[in-house]
């Protein structure tokens, strides 16, 4: 038997080495299933199956590096990188990138973020006269998702009577005709959404069999991770390429669904058996990520929704730890717990940064746990949020990127038109628009021809000049790889020395923006085949797909860098961590508001918490605060019901309370979310954007915390009289006084002249504590 295969159990052995006809694995968490996708592939290449005929979809790009890269170690050599292996999103980006001509579109489409979609539309409910107190963008962009994910066109659903009368009953009559608009202007403008590279992929298999038959007979082989996450969309499209060879492989776990406010729906696990008759189902029940206290939280937990395809996990790993259980004040304390637990458990068990995970549910959330990481000078990283290619330069930057690959691309082009400043203003560009809708061109067409848009002198001189400028970049990037384009991009317009010139704080974190993008795109014209990308094309196009289409958990990709890692749970699915902190148990905030009123999105909720309890190896916590700022305003949550559920034998309960809480500190804060990541010793807040008269919320907060503080008991009430000692000064046998312990005696001293640490004893009820001196506020008595 290969070692590959020694490597796993009986269960997993079968599923791996099952070759043709269909195949389902449902299964628990951390049973092994991504591990059995992965081996499979591998088991496939070495009996012969060809790469470039295996078709992977995964939830992550960064999963899908991964799994090359054991594909590779197995198989000794780097064919996997033949693999059509990706997200959904990215997979098809690729095959349209190929086929989109057959549709009308420019091969190098532009694809929408979000961002984009919105403001399309924000662009087209204005022209229509529309309230958008009542057409809010985003709501209309989310009706225009939902539909797209069930494939449907604008005309079925301006006929679909059921829909037509929910519009109405909600006073929005007119979201089918925004809908078509919508369509339409991205269709004139070579721009495909992030729904549309699932939604036209499926109209290009439907509506061209040879396109059809094409990929049926080259895909003999369709795997896919997290199945039960799919919507209808990537559901008929599977089913389409995988109806000729019938080789499709699906592995997912019902108790892991968390993705229905987007469509996916767990019907379709339910359905494969149905579909594929004959389908071979394999369980996997043996768990090898979490110790038994964990497992027996997390069984439980999942045991109360009534929906759901009974499992009977189990380990054989040691019963661990108990989970920790931990209250505390404020959202701030909250923080504050988290970052201290993290450099005690680092010096008691010696586990690294990396080794820890802080999952919450929203992003908002984040805030608390970057201040009181900084303080503590340990080096963490967030994921999603606000990210690099967000900010504003990067976008503006990418914006005349996109237009030299896909000049019909209007919304790039409004970004750009006048920055830096050329003297093309607003009601300029309020008339290409109305000239280009009147006559049917493109916003590109309209600036060849000026006087369509009644321009004269200046300002058509103006528009002259950048035509030609744009036309110099899209002549060179025929010949000239990404970087060699984006380089003369940043010399020719401009940007980079109105960056450099910009002598302010935030000027100079602009600039460095820009030079960190331009160094990533150099990167990616030299570096073969880490890129996610299996052909080997450098050019601009290939480079905007491939960042466009990042998910939350490839962004950053710093795997090695010894980094705590903050994300929401939905971002944390399928990973895993020795240490994981489930933050913010409130009623309110998870369960969400939203979820309270229907059990099924209930259901969903205890799901989440599900995956949130199953992403740890060996430590759990879950912390709540009594009371936190929400959109500006005090509030105080009850205790999440999910903390009820977990049985009283496998937790214990503690306060972390904290004694002279203080709102923010001198810390650099950055709730605009502009540094998103921190490593001690550098630069720290390279990007920070110092936030001012944050006093005055402050100043309310301690009231009410205050008030609030009476009736809790408070661990250490520090003397009044209390003033940080010098560090230096200290050793053994000293009496110091703790902010947060109280009196204790430094037993021990340890660590070097720079990093001193104390064993310091408190005492009953607190006990040894050792203490960074960097950090902590002494007083020696
Ligand atoms: P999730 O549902 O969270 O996605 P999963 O079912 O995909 O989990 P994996 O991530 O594949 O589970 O595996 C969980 C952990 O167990 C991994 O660290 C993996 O390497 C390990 N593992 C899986 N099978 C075995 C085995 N037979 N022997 C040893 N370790 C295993
Ligand atoms: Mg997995």
């Amino acid at each position: 038997m290969s070692d590959y295969l020694k490597e796993l159990n009986e269960r997993q052995r079968e599923a791996v080495t099952h070759i043709d006809g269909p195949l389902m694995i449902v299964a628990g968490a951390g049973s092994g299933k991504t591990k059995v996708l992965t081996t499979r592939i591998a088991h496939l290449m070495r009996n012969g199956v060809d790469a470039f005929n295996i078709l992977a979809l995964t939830f992550t790009n960064k999963a899908a590096a991964e799994m090359k890269e054991r594909i590779e170690k197995i198989l000794g050599n780097n064919e996997a990188r033949n693999l059509y292996i990706g997200t959904f999103h990215s997979v098809f980006a690729r095959i349209m990138r190929a086929e989109a001509t057959k549709m009308g579109y420019p091969s190098n489409f532009t694809i929408y973020d979000s961002d984009d979609a919105k403001s399309l539309l924000k662009g087209i409910i204005n022209e229509n006269n529309l309230d958008d107190k009542m057409y809010k963008p985003q709501y209309v962009a989310g009706r225009i998702s939902a539909a797209k994910n069930n494939l449907m066109t604008p005309a079925q659903y301006q006929q679909d009577h059921f829909i037509q009368q929910e519009d109405a009953r909600s006073g929005r009559p007119l979201i089918g005709q925004l809908y078509a608009q919508y369509a339409a202007r991205c269709f004139k403008n070579g721009a495909m959404d992030f729904d549309d590279l699932l939604f036209k992929m499926y109209q290009l298999l439907v509506n061209f069999p040879d396109v059809l038959a094409k990929y049926q007979h080259k895909f003999k082989y369709v795997l896919i991770d997290e199945y039960q996450d799919t919507n209808i969309a990537q559901y008929q499209i599977v089913k389409l390429l995988a109806a000729v060879h019938e080789n499709i492989c699906v592995v997912g776990d019902d108790a892991q669904s968390i993705y229905s406010f987007r469509g996916a729906t767990i019907e379709n696990i339910l359905k494969f058996q149905k579909d594929y008759e004959g389908a071979k189902v394999v369980k996997l029940e043996q768990n090898y990520r979490s110790s038994q206290n964990i497992l027996n939280v997390a069984n439980r937990v999942i045991g109360l929704n009534k929906n759901q395809i009974p499992k009977n996990l189990w380990t054989d790993k040691p019963e661990g730890e108990k989970l920790k259980l931990v209250r505390t004040l404020t959202d701030n304390d909250e923080g504050k717990f988290v970052a201290d637990a993290i450099a005690e458990q680092k010096l008691r068990n010696h586990y690294n940064n990396r080794d820890f995970a802080i999952l919450y549910r929203t992003n908002a959330q984040s805030r608390a746990f970057e201040e009181s990481l900084r303080r503590m000078n340990i080096a963490y990283r967030i994921f999603g949020g606000l990210s690099f290619y967000q900010r504003k330069e990067i976008k503006d930057f990418i914006a005349y990127l996109r237009i030299v690959a896909n000049p019909q691309d209007e919304e790039a082009l409004k970004r750009i038109i006048n920055y830096p400043v050329r003297g093309i203003g607003k009601t300029s560009v309020e008339r290409i628009i109305i000239a280009a809708n009147e006559s049917g061109k493109t916003f590109w067409e309209v600036l060849q021809e000026p006087q369509l848009a009644g321009m004269k002198g200046a300002a058509a001189a103006a528009i002259e000049a950048f035509v030609v400028m744009m036309r110099s970049f899209q002549a060179m990037q025929q010949k000239n790889n990404a970087y060699d384009v984006a380089f003369a991009v940043g010399k020719h317009t401009n940007m980079v020395k109105e960056l450099y010139n910009d002598k302010t704080v935030e000027g100079l974190a602009r600039y460095e923006n820009v030079q960190e993008l331009l160094n990533s795109i150099k990167e990616y014209t030299e570096t073969p085949n880490e890129d996610g990308e299996v052909v080997e094309d450098k050019s601009l196009g290939a480079y905007l797909q491939q960042i466009t289409l990042l998910t939350d958990a490839d962004k950053n990709n710093e795997e090695d860098q010894d980094v705590v890692k903050l994300m929401t749970i939905h971002a944390a699915k399928g990973l895993e961590f020795d240490c994981v902190f489930a933050v913010g148990l409130e009623e309110n905030i998870f369960p969400s508001a939203m979820s309270l009123y229907d059990r099924e999105d209930l259901e969903e909720e205890r799901r989440l918490f599900y995956v949130v309890i199953t992403r740890a190896r060996d430590r759990l916590w879950i912390s709540y605060a009594n009371s936190r700022y929400r959109f500006g305003s005090l509030v105080q949550n009850d205790p999440s019901r999910f903390i009820d559920e977990v049985p009283p034998e496998y937790m214990d309960r503690s306060f972390a309370g904290i004694a002279g809480a203080k709102g923010s500190g001198s810390a650099a804060s950055s709730p605009g979310g502009a540094a998103r990541s921190y490593a001690p010793k550098q630069q720290p807040a390279k990007n920070t954007t110092t936030v001012a008269a944050s006093g005055n919320t402050d100043l309310s907060r301690i009231a009410a915390l205050n008030k609030a503080k009476a009736a809790q008991p408070v661990a250490h009430v520090p003397s009044a009289n209390f003033v940080a000692s010098d560090p230096e000064q200290m050793e053994q046998g000293m009496r110091v006084e703790h902010m947060k312990f109280g009196v204790g005696t430094i037993i021990k001293m340890d660590g070097g002249a720079h990093n001193r640490i104390a064993t310091i004893d408190f005492g009953a009820g607190v006990g040894e504590k050792k203490i960074m001196l960097n950090y902590a506020k002494l007083m020696i008595l």
